[in-house]
C-alpha cells in the first residue's frame, strides 16, 4: 500500500512532473470525486469513480471511450463541432488506475469553460439543450447495444415501481406513516409506467441519461456550448428521457430540495427553449412519434425521480446523500409538485411540441 501524497501518486501515474504540482477540487459533481491536477506544463482532470454507484468502472470507462471514438470520427468529418472529453492513459497505457483500491481516471481538461448549476435564462437553456441535441444527433448511428448497462434498468419506471412497493411493504425504518400522502399519490400515477412500457414507434437510442445543465460546459469568452461531459450513464434509452431530465432540472426556478412549493413550476419560456434547442439538431433523424413522446418524458422524469427519492426515504436514505432526516421527503414533495405542474400545463406545453 502506498502512502505517497495523492497528488504525487497521480502525477506519477499520468506522467506529470512534481514541479509546481497542484491538486484542487473542480466543479460540483455529486457522484465522483473530480479534481484538477496541474504541473508547470499541463493540466488534466482526475476523477475517482464512485464504485458504490458504478460497481463496474472498467465497463464505464469502456463505454465512454467507445463514444469518444465515435464522436472523434464525426468531428474529423466536420459532423460534430463540440469538444470531446478524451480519456488520457497512464504512463503504462491504462485508462483506469488503482490507488489503494480506489479507481481513478484522467480526462483532458477543457479550459476556458465554465459549468452552471442553475439555468439563468431561456437563452442558456436553449444553448444547453442544443448541445445535448448535437451530442444525441452525432450518436444516432452509434449502435447503442455496444454500451454496457452500467446501471441496469436506470429509466425503467415499472421496475422502480416494483422496488417502491417492496419498500412500502417492508417499511424497514417505520417511515410509511409519515409519507402516507406521498405514497397514496404514487399509487395513483402508476399508469405512467404502462404508458412508458407500451410506447410504440419510439426507437432505443444511445442516450446520455444525465442531461443536467452542469453536465455541459459553456465557453467562458462567448458563452456558447463547448462540450457535453459526464458520460457515466450513457446507455441505451429513449430521447424522451433525456428531454424529460432537461425539463426536470431546468424548468423550475426552485432547487430540487426547495420547500417553497408555491414557486415550483414549469417556466413556459424555458420549456419552449428546451424544445427548440433539443429538437433542431435532431430534426434530420427524429420521427414525429418520437418527438411527440417528449411529452411523456416531461411527465415521467419528475415523477420517477420523486418516486426514487421516496423509495430511498422509506429505505433509510441509503442511495441519495441527505443533509437532514426529512431531506429525501422534501425532495419528493418538490418533484411531485413539479410533475403536477407539468400535468396542469399539458395543453400549452404539448402545443409547443406540436408546433415543431
Ligand atoms: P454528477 O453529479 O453530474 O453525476 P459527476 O460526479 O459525475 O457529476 P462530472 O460531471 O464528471 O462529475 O464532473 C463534475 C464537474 O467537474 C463538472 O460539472 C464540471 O464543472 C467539471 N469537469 C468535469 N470534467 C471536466 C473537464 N474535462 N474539463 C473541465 N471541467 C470538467
Ligand atoms: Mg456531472
Ligand atoms: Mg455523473
Amino acid at each position: 500500500m502506498s502512502n505517497l501524497p495523492l497528488a504525487v501518486e497521480l502525477a506519477g501515474l499520468f506522467g506529470l512532473s512534481e514541479q509546481g504540482l497542484k491538486l484542487n477540487p473542480i466543479g460540483n459533481g455529486h457522484i465522483n470525486t473530480t479534481m484538477l491536477l496541474r504541473d508547470k506544463e499541463q493540466a488534466l482532470v482526475v476523477q475517482k469513480l464512485n464504485t458504490d454507484v458504478f460497481p463496474d468502472p472498467e465497463q464505464l470507462v469502456n463505454n465512454a471511450r467507445l463514444i469518444e471514438k465515435h464522436l472523434s470520427e464525426k468531428a474529423e468529418n466536420a459532423l460534430y463541432s463540440l469538444e470531446i472529453i478524451k480519456h488520457l492513459p497512464t504512463t503504462q497505457g491504462e485508462f483506469l488506475a488503482d490507488i489503494n483500491g480506489e479507481k481513478w481516471r484522467a480526462l483532458e481538461f477543457i479550459g476556458g469553460s465554465f459549468s452552471e448549476e442553475v439555468v439563468k435564462s431561456a437563452e442558456q437553456a436553449e444553448i444547453a439543450a442544443s448541445a445535448f441535441g448535437q451530442f444525441a444527433a452525432a450518436l444516432q448511428d452509434f449502435d447503442a447495444k455496444q454500451l454496457f448497462p452500467v446501471i441496469p434498468n436506470f429509466h425503467n419506471l415499472a421496475m422502480r415501481v416494483e422496488l417502491f412497493k417492496d419498500k412500502v411493504a417492508k417499511d424497514v425504518v417505520s417511515r410509511v406513516a409519515t409519507a402516507q400522502n406521498e405514497i397514496a399519490f404514487c399509487f395513483d400515477q402508476f399508469g405512467l409506467a404502462d404508458e412508458l412500457a407500451n410506447l410504440r414507434n419510439v426507437p432505443l437510442r444511445p442516450c446520455h441519461n444525465d442531461t443536467k445543465i452542469n453536465n455541459m460546459l459553456f465557453c467562458t469568452e462567448t458563452e456558447v456550448a463547448k462540450a457535453v461531459i459526464d458520460l457515466d450513464t450513457c446507455m441505451p434509452g429513449y430521447w424522451l428521457c433525456d428531454f424529460g431530465d432537461m425539463v426536470r432540472t431546468c424548468c423550475s426556478p426552485e432547487a430540487e430540495d426547495s420547500t417553497n412549493l408555491e414557486n415550483v413550476k414549469v417556466r413556459e419560456d424555458i420549456f419552449h427553449a428546451l424544445v427548440k434547442g433539443y429538437a433542431k439538431p435532431l430534426a434530420p433523424f427524429i420521427t414525429n412519434d418520437e418527438l411527440q413522446s417528449f411529452w411523456l418524458g416531461a411527465k415521467v422524469l419528475p415523477f420517477m425521480i420523486g418516486l426514487r427519492f421516496l423509495t430511498d426515504y422509506l429505505d433509510g436514505d441509503n442511495y441519495f446523500s441527505t443533509k437532514y432526516a426529512e431531506h429525501n421527503l422534501v425532495r419528493v414533495r418538490n418533484q411531485f409538485a413539479l410533475y403536477q405542474d407539468v400535468c396542469r400545463q399539458e395543453s400549452v406545453l404539448k402545443s409547443m411540441l406540436e408546433a415543431i
